[in-house]
């Protein structure tokens, strides 16, 4: 169960949030549409889609991302200056598929009749939670989680590459002055991602392991269903309870069966249970990167999706002793 009240305001305070926002929108700064007219303004909810949308929208427009850095995009839960944030918004891009749990109420909150919305899942191929194959250890425990899909879609760059599509469809009709360019950005980031899936495909084709341990939640499906991998995770599709003692030992005797040599775990979660899992079974720990939230000092240093990506991919090779 999630509890995410914070942004379910009352009758009340949505009336002294508009006020404000009122305010704001009379007295306070320029919004970034009054100071450069026609340029559209994108705040995304993860990562991946500020990098795309920022890819395919060039010069016409600028992204941010809604989530402060470093904030865990399952467990997050918005403020109201996150309200004003995207009341000031033209375009709003998000996963779906209950990434956000908190997307009904922040849009309902939004004062805000001309915020477009784009649901990045729609259209895609989406994995039901119990039918990633035998080692899903989640599907007993189906009943407690939150949604029926994983929502990792960005996790497979088939899946980004109509994901891009779908964002220029809709920029170019917010924009039509900027259609040329916008099909010229999409196919050039496209082709980048095509690479990367090529790289992908070619690296992982002949490993020794096929099974990856993650100390951290199953964010790896989609991965592991493009390149013929198979996830064992030690929480669910969310990392947002702890795991069972019963859990901790199914995720040991799998390790164990399957002779993993490398316990992964996500950069932004405790690796105690990592280190304990890898200390059970004499692994070593290594990083597989998620990708959905960058930290204070990657957004600084301008760390991008594909700079995740290669060094998961290299993570990958590495652990999973592939040639
Ligand atoms: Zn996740």
């Amino acid at each position: 169960m999630r509890a995410f009240p914070n942004v379910l305001l009352n009758a009340f305070e949505r009336q002294v949030l508009f006020i404000l926002l009122l305010v704001i929108s009379l007295f306070g700064p320029k919004t970034f549409a009054e100071n450069s007219p026609g340029r559209i303004k994108i705040v995304t909810s993860v990562f991946p889609l500020m990098e795309f949308a920022g890819a395919v929208v060039g010069e016409r427009g600028e992204v941010s991302l809604l989530l402060p850095p470093g904030a865990e995009i399952h467990t997050w839960q918005p403020r109201p200056s996150d309200i004003v944030r995207l009341s000031s918004a033209d375009l709003f891009v998000y996963i779906g598929g209950d990434m956000e749990p908190w997307l009904n109420d922040i849009l309902a909150s939004v004062r805000n009749p001309s915020l477009k919305t784009l649901e990045a899942s729609h259209g895609i191929s989406l994995i039901k939670i119990g039918t990633t194959g035998k080692f899903d250890l989640q599907a007993h425990k189906r009943e407690h989680e939150h949604g029926a899909v994983d929502p990792h879609i960005w996790l497979d760059f088939q899946n980004d590459q109509v994901i891009v599509d779908r964002i220029a469809a809709v920029l170019s009709e917010m924009d039509p002055a900027g259609v040329s360019d916008f099909k010229k950005n999409a196919s050039a980031y496209k082709k980048r991602l095509q690479t990367l899936d090529d790289t992908y495909t070619k690296s992982l084709k002949g490993c020794v392991h096929k099974v990856f341990i993650l100390g951290g939640h199953a964010a790896f499906g989609y991965l592991a269903r493009r390149y013929g991998l198979q996830q064992v995770s030690l929480y669910g599709l969310s990392p947002d309870s702890q795991p069972t003692p019963k859990k901790l030992i199914e995720v040991v005797e799998l390790a164990k069966k399957y002779k993993v040599k490398v316990i992964f775990f996500e950069s932004y979660m405790s690796d105690k249970l990592a280190n304990l899992l890898a200390r059970e079974v004499k692994a070593r720990i290594m990083v597989l990167n998620p990708g959905a939230n960058l930290s204070k000092e990657e957004l600084k240093s301008g760390v991008t999706f594909f700079d995740i990506m290669e060094r998961n991919l290299e993570n990958l090779k590495d652990g999973l002793i592939c040639r």
